[in-house]
């Protein structure tokens, strides 16, 4: 349960992501670095970015991912969903991603991960579209707020990347976006991997994961398919 005020370093390593190799160097070296070396990154003015967008169909690794960047840079983590701070009342939302930003950085260094980020630019249920806007304009002082973010790095994920205010992704925000796709078959085999070296085991370990992974049935499942397959392996059905 996550309460108010608490935020601790994830468990997930980068050995608990499969595949997605690229995007791991790539994050390695936008964000893990510039927290563990800011003296460096600060000298020579690189990535002033306050943080990166990751975009892709459900269950494909999004929040893991945010979690091993975090877990390898050695810093805290802060999961927001983005409609948690919607709130009809003037001024509570804004309020909210304040308080959430000092949050993060009292947990300095901190990822702030805002989950379905889309919320935060699409109008949804019974908040009037003010809300939203009022929100997201005050994220986006927050993320300008280049001083005061020192050691804060916003990863912000969403399924929906059509309905994303480009503002957010102005160079000095989300200035970067990163698809996180569904996996080929080579990638399903290093989740299967990845799933079993993390303690859940989707198959027995007597199956043959390279051609598991390669099965028909397989085509178009998503990580975290996979990681439910336990269940229908041990019924029989994929083992
Ligand atoms: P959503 O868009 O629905 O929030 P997501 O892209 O953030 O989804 P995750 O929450 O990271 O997906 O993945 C859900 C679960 O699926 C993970 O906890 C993990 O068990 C499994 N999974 C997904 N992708 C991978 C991967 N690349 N390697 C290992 N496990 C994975």
């Amino acid at each position: 349960l996550r309460r108010e005020g608490f935020s601790s370093v994830p468990d997930v390593t980068w050995a608990c992501v499969g595949g997605l190799d690229s995007l791991k160097k790539e994050l390695n070296r936008s964000i893990v670095r510039c927290i563990k070396y800011p003296e460096f990154y600060k000298k020579f003015g690189v990535n002033m970015q306050a943080g990166v967008l990751l975009f892709g169909p459900p269950g494909c690794g999004k929040t893991l991912i945010a979690k091993a960047v975090a877990h390898d840079a050695g810093a805290n983590f802060i999961h927001i969903k983005g409609p948690e701070g919607l709130n009809k009342y003037v001024g509570e939302s804004e309020a909210y991603i304040r308080r959430t930003f000092a949050r993060a950085r009292l947990n300095s260094p901190c990822i702030l991960f805002f989950d379905e980020i889309d919320a935060l630019t699409t109008k949804r249920g019974m908040e009037g579209a003010w809300v939203v806007e009022r929100l997201l304009n005050q994220l986006l002082i927050e993320l300008d707020g280049a001083d005061q973010r020192e050691g804060v790095y916003v990863i912000g994920a969403t399924n929906r990347i059509d309905v994303i205010d480009d503002a957010l992704l102005r160079p000095g925000r989300l200035g970067q976006k990163y698809f996180v796709p569904l996996p080929s078959a080579n990638e399903r085999h290093s989740i299967l991997k990845a799933l079993i070296c993390s303690q859940r085991k989707p198959v027995s370990c007597t199956v043959d994961l390279d051609a598991f992974a390669r099965r028909a049935e397989c085509n178009n499942l998503s990580g975290a398919d996979l990681a439910s397959l336990g269940g229908r392996s041990s019924q029989g059905s994929f083992g």
